[in-house]
C-alpha cells in the first residue's frame, strides 16, 4: 500500500496539484475567507456560545432522531424557516451533508438530475449516491438544460443549480431556470450557500434577488459556514418535504447532531445579519470599490457582483506562484486548481469580506498588479 499512496502523491507533486494545509502564524490581509458578513469573530456570538455551553454542556449526546435535539436546535429552526419564508427548515452538521440527505432522499433509481457543470463537488457526490441517471448541462446553458430536460423520460426530474458559483462568483440564471423547470414539471433545488445573507434587498439570497419563492423553488438549501460565520446547514421547504427528510436523509438520521452551544450561536449570528444590515451595504460597496478600480488597473476579472472575485491565470503553476507571491505581500489569496476547477483555468480566487476596507483593497490591487 505505502507504495501506491508514495505513487499517487508523487503524480499530484508532478501535475503542480499538490494540496497543503498552512497555518498561518503571522498576521496577514485575508482574502481567501467565506467569512462575507465578519461575523466569524462577533463579541455577541462568542458570548452566546459561552453562556449556551453553561446551560447545554458541549457535545450534544446524540442523534437527532434519539437524545441530541434540544430546544436550541429547535428555535434555530424556526429562525431559518422565517428567514428563508419557508413552512419549515431542518438543520444538518454540514453542507456536504445536507446536499447527500436531501438528494438522496427525493430521487432514485428511475429519476433524473440535471445539474450546471459548474456545481459544487457535494452535489455532484450526492447525485452519484442516488442513482439516478445524471445530465450536467452547460453552465448556466438554458437552452442546453432545456435539450436535456426534453429527452428525459424520466419518473421525476430533479434540477439543481448553485444560486452563487463558488468558484466563479457569477450568479445562476434562476428565473429562467425556474420557468424551464415548471413548464417540465421538474423540481428545482438551489444550493445558495455563496448567496445567502449577502444577495437580496434583505439578504435572503439568490432567490430573494430574482423574487422567487417556494414555489418556484421547493427545495433550498443554504449553509452557516460562510455568511453566518459559524458552522452548519440546512434545508428549508415545506412542511412535506422536512418530515420527509426526516424520516429517510441518511446524513440526516445516522450523525450526531451538532453542538446545542453551536445552534444558539448560529441563531445570534442570523439576527445580527439582520439587524446590522451595515455588513452587507458595505461589503457590495468594496465589491464595486475593487471592480472599478482594477479595470483601471486593468487586472482581468470574472463576471462577478457577489464577494467572490476570481482572476483566471491558466496552468496551475503559476497560479500557485502568484499566490505565493502575494503571501510574501502578507495576502493570503488561494490558489484554485483542478479538479475544483476546470482544466486549464486555475486561479485566484479573492474573498472580500464586510471587515475590509478601502485602504486593503487598494493594498490588495497594489500587490495583485506585480504578481499576475
Ligand atoms: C461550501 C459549500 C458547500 C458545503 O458546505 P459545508 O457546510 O462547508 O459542508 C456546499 N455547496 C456549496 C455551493 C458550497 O460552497
Amino acid at each position: 500500500m505505502q507504495s501506491h499512496l508514495k505513487n499517487i502523491l508523487k503524480q499530484q507533486q508532478q501535475a503542480d496539484l499538490y494540496r497543503t494545509r498552512k497555518i498561518h502564524q503571522k498576521t496577514f490581509l485575508n482574502f481567501s475567507s467565506n467569512d462575507y458578513l465578519g461575523l466569524a469573530n462577533h463579541p455577541s456570538l462568542k458570548t452566546t456560545w459561552q453562556q449556551a455551553a453553561d446551560k447545554y454542556g458541549i457535545g450534544s449526546g446524540g442523534s437527532h432522531l434519539i437524545t441530541g435535539h434540544t430546544q436550541a436546535h429547535h428555535e434555530l429552526e424556526t429562525t431559518l424557516a422565517a428567514y428563508t419564508q419557508r413552512e419549515r427548515a431542518l438543520l444538518f452538521s454540514t453542507g456536504y451533508m445536507a446536499n447527500l440527505g436531501v438528494i438522496t432522499s427525493l430521487v432514485g433509481r428511475h429519476d433524473a438530475i440535471f445539474l450546471d457543470k459548474l456545481n459544487h463537488a457535494s452535489l455532484i457526490d450526492a447525485a452519484l449516491l442516488s442513482r439516478a441517471k445524471i445530465h450536467r448541462y452547460a453552465h448556466n446553458n438554458i437552452s442546453n438544460l432545456e435539450k436535456l430536460l426534453e429527452k428525459s423520460s424520466a419518473k421525476h426530474k430533479l434540477i439543481i443549480t448553485d444560486g452563487v458559483f463558488s468558484m466563479d462568483g457569477d450568479i445562476a440564471l434562476l428565473a429562467d431556470i425556474a420557468q424551464i423547470a415548471n413548464k417540465y414539471q421538474a423540481w428545482l433545488m438551489v444550493d445558495d450557500a455563496h448567496g445567502l445573507g449577502i444577495l437580496g434587498n434583505n439578504g435572503r439570497g439568490s432567490l430573494e434577488m430574482y423574487n422567487l419563492d417556494a414555489e418556484n423553488v421547493p427545495i433550498l438549501m443554504g449553509t452557516l459556514g460562510k455568511a453566518f460565520g459559524t458552522f452548519g446547514a440546512f434545508i428549508a421547504g415545506s412542511e412535506l418535504l422536512i418530515e420527509t427528510l426526516i424520516q429517510s436523509a441518511r446524513s440526516y438520521i445516522y450523525t450526531t447532531a451538532l453542538p446545542p452551544a453551536l445552534a444558539a450561536t448560529i441563531k445570534t449570528s442570523i439576527e445580527i445579519a439582520k439587524q446590522e444590515p451595515w455588513r452587507r451595504q458595505h461589503l457590495h460597496e468594496l465589491i464595486k470599490y475593487f471592480r472599478t478600480n482594477a479595470a483601471k488597473l486593468k487586472i482581468p476579472l470574472t463576471d462577478s457582483i457577489t464577494p467572490i472575485q476570481a482572476i483566471i491565470i491558466g496552468d496551475s503553476k503559476s497560479a500557485i506562484a502568484a499566490s505565493e507571491a502575494l503571501y510574501e505581500h502578507r495576502i493570503i489569496v488561494t490558489a484554485i486548481r483542478p479538479p475544483t476547477v476546470p482544466q486549464g483555468t486555475a486561479r485566484l480566487r479573492i474573498t472580500l469580506s464586510a471587515l475590509h476596507d478601502k485602504k486593503q483593497i487598494d493594498e490588495l490591487l497594489a500587490a495583485l498588479v506585480n504578481v499576475i
